[in-house]
């Protein structure tokens, strides 16, 4: 079988209107990715409209245009190729369930590009920063940010505003925790330094976009943590006994191995595993496998529950802290409010129990101690009990399964990461 190229999923960030959907149209433009009936269509109604040349710029206008009357067309599944990997691109037009998507696996981005607007009085601003930290709590590893309308800058193509706004992103990005982040000007709208070399930036001696996605990292398998397999559902299935689906997180199940499922505290030995109908040895980190266990009854165990090895069993917890991002909240978040938390599958009521401090999104120092209630755009450090043990970890011990989304009212209120536990 030819080597496959690795898989990358990619999410574009950044303030509203700084041209990320310009920028994904661009990109997958440039690759030949738009069907080409919907290029004919813009054709002709450049041709009517008396436009001499067909530009890219016209087609993205048209395309928000028919999005903003709520048309969507569909881009072509939004994929591409390079030399050395597949991509795909998430969207995030509907950002609070994008965050839910991210936490639950439904969507793990490997990599994001900031956008960045380099127009007059644009810049970094609030959701470019929102956005940055979400990424990193959402445990996204790589980042490449662009300076974008670079055609738009006083003078355009302007060297001095590109050395501006990058300092701004670097000033943002190094308190997060991104080092070493490419970052790139560009033009989305009229395509300078996207898939190939601009005569507009002479003076830029770095890389494209296109050769940045290529110089990414290919994402890291965590085989070496615990086994951490949330789990989706649970068949019974007959001739073969109870069968748990789920995708392997962390770690490695193999056949034969001993497991337990916590909070359920269901205990038995893996007899055979199975991945889009075929038998597999093991399962490793992004497979979804459902598998049969011996010594386990279908409802012994639920959505939920997280398999582990029983020598390293997942951590069950009856309180833990937590750093949170507030990002839609109507009023304010006092001690006392319990909306559900969605972590990895399981989604439990939790109370507030104290907010601890409120934290400088620009240096992690603390800003204010015990605050009285916390609101949108604020991030702060609190402690959280579950109305029921449920499995939850440390980031810093297991990233995959220490985010979280608060949703309330079927919205996303918060994003977070757990940061200590009190193991039951
Ligand atoms: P989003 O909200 O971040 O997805 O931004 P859009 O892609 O919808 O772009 C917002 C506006 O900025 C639109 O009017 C675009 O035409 C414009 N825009 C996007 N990229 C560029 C660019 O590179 N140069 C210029 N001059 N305008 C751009």
């Amino acid at each position: 079988m030819a080597q496959q190229k690795p898989h990358i999923n990619l999410v574009t960030i950044g303030h509203v209107d700084h041209g990320k959907s310009t920028l994904v149209g661009r990109l997958l433009y440039e690759h030949g990715e738009i069907p080409a009936h919907i290029i004919e269509e813009y054709r002709k109604q450049a041709e009517e409209k008396g436009k001499a040349t067909f530009e890219f710029a016209w087609v993205m206008d048209r395309y928000k245009e028919e999005r903003e009357r709520g048309v969507t067309i569909d881009l072509a599944h939004r994929k591409f190729e390079t030399d050395k990997y597949y991509f795909t691109i998430i969207d995030a037009p509907g950002h609070r369930d994008f965050v839910k998507n991210m936490i639950t696996g439904a969507s793990q981005a490997d990599a994001a590009v900031l956008v960045v607007s380099a127009r007059d009085g644009e810049g970094v601003m609030a959701q470019t920063r929102e956005h940055a930290f979400l990424a990193k709590t959402l445990g996204v590893q790589q980042l490449i940010a662009v300076v974008n309308k670079m055609d738009a800058t006083q003078p355009p193509y302007s060297q001095k505003r590109f050395e501006e706004v990058k300092q701004q992103i670097e000033k943002l990005l190094t308190p997060i925790g991104y080092r070493n982040v490419p970052i790139i000007p560009i033009s989305g709208y009229k395509g300078d330094n996207i898939t190939k070399p601009s005569e507009n930036l002479k003076w830029w001696n770095g890389p494209t976009l296109l050769q940045a996605l290529d110089n990414l990292k290919v994402p890291e398998k965590p085989i070496d943590k615990p086994l951490r397999l949330p789990v989706q559902d649970v068949y019974s299935i007959t001739g073969i006994g109870t069968v748990p689906v789920g995708r392997v997180e962390t770690g490695v199940l193999k056949v034969g191995d001993k497991v337990v499922f916590q909070p359920a505290d269901k205990q038995g030995e893996v007899k055979s595993i199975e991945m889009h109908h075929e038998p597999l040895q093991q399962a490793e980190p992004g497979d979804n496998v459902g598998f049969n266990v011996r010594g386990i009854a279908k409802n012994d165990i639920k959505r939920g529950d997280v398999c582990g090895h029983v020598t390293s069993p997942p951590t069950v917890v009856r309180a833990f802290t937590a750093q949170i991002v507030v990002l839609n909240h109507p009023s304010a978040i006092a001690v006392g409010y319990k909306p559900v938390f969605h972590v990895h599958t399981a989604q439990v009521a939790c109370r507030f129990e104290q907010i601890i401090k409120t934290v400088n999104p620009k240096d992690g120092t603390t800003l204010k101690e015990n605050p009285d209630y916390i609101k949108t755009g604020d991030i702060a450090v609190v402690k959280i009990v579950p109305d029921r043990p449920f499995v939850i970890e440390k980031v810093s011990d297991i990233p995959q399964l220490g985010r979280f989304a608060i949703r309330d009212m079927g919205q996303t209120v918060a994003a977070g990461q757990c940061i200590d536990v009190e193991a039951k």
